[in-house]
């Protein structure tokens, strides 16, 4: 029960300290919050771990030992416990899924807002809160078997439950402003929509105007009010959508879903057939062979690698 509690009371204390109309409670508010969701991922971890094992999945240190039968168990060794990457590894391997994605965002923007507290504000603490709250409710229900609500007691729960959606108000303003906008093609609005700022993590994204042409605007960051031109924003939005599958595509094979444009210095749409900085429309068939030209070597259109290379022979 003991790690249990621990989380709940750091949730609780966390959001207290939000409430705080001391700013500087901000810092620790994101801390306990992040320390409590990590306490409940342990909590699941000591539950899963054999008898006897000295809580061995919680431990970093996990060393075999041979006991009175004659059989190998794994035993916890050490005072040091698992850590984010641990987790993730137990949690895979134990087929426990989690939103790694929206944990990681929250722990980048506790991380950040411990180092730049100044350019923070209580305001763009919402965000966190508010993927904390999906984080905390959908793992208590989905992985402890318990009512999150009656688990985290009704204050915290009410708490939780305002925030977010003061956060969804927000975040669905945004999104009904990057709607108004004309884009090269569609696959680039979902990116903007799912993208969050690279510099406080927050994921209100607003345009500058509404009803003209994406490329036309400058998107600015609702929390803490960075704004890039589309040219420039557009290139972080798409790497950081695209980012698993070009991951995968690197680790598993199959094929890039985006490459370098041919025309420009921007990232090409390979599937959508467009480049989302410049909107030029590749040939993606060899002009001399009639082979499809493959997202790696679309930079020597309208011609595939091999035939560019021959004829480059031929001069
Ligand atoms: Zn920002
Ligand atoms: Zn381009
Ligand atoms: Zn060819």
């Amino acid at each position: 029960m003991s790690i249990l509690k621990n989380a709940i009371d750091s949730i609780a204390i966390g959001l207290e300290d939000y409430q705080s109309p001391d700013e500087r409670r901000i810092v620790s508010s994101t801390r306990n919050i992040f320390a409590g969701i990590l306490l409940l991922f342990k909590h699941k971890l000591c539950e899963l771990s054999p008898p006897d094992s000295d809580e061995a999945l919680i431990k970093q240190r996990v060393l075999p030992e041979i006991d009175v039968t004659g059989a190998v168990r794994w035993i916890g060794k050490g005072n040091k416990t698992v850590d984010v990457q641990n987790i993730k590894e137990r949690f895979d391997s134990l087929g426990i899924s989690i939103d790694w994605k929206r944990v990681d965002n929250i722990n980048k923007y506790r991380n950040d807002i411990e180092h730049y507290f100044s350019s923070r504000n209580t305001q763009s603490v919402q965000q966190l809160i508010s993927d904390s709250f999906l984080i905390i409710r959908d793992f208590i229900s989905e992985h402890l078997s318990e009512d999150p609500k009656q688990l985290l007691g009704d204050d915290a729960w009410g708490v939780l439950i305002k925030v977010n959606e003061v956060y969804e108000k927000e975040k669905t303003t945004c999104v009904e402003a990057l709607e108004t906008l004309s884009y090269f093609n569609d696959e680039i609005l979902n990116a903007f929509e799912s993208y969050s700022c690279a510099k406080c993590g927050s994921g209100l994204i607003t345009p500058s105007e509404r009803n003209v042409e994406a490329i036309e605007v400058e998107y600015t960051c609702k929390s803490c009010g960075k704004a890039l031109p589309y040219e420039d924003i557009v290139k972080p939005v798409i790497s950081d959508y695209f980012g698993s599958e070009v991951y995968l595509a690197h680790t598993q094979g199959g094929e890039l879903p985006i490459t370098d444009c041919p025309e420009c210095d921007g990232i090409y749409l390979y599937n959508e057939g467009i480049c989302s900085s410049c909107g030029h429309v590749a040939e993606h068939e060899c002009q001399r062979c009639s082979s499809t030209i493959q997202p790696e070597e679309l930079y020597t259109e309208p011609f595939c690698g091999y035939c560019a290379h021959v004829m480059s022979k031929d001069d």
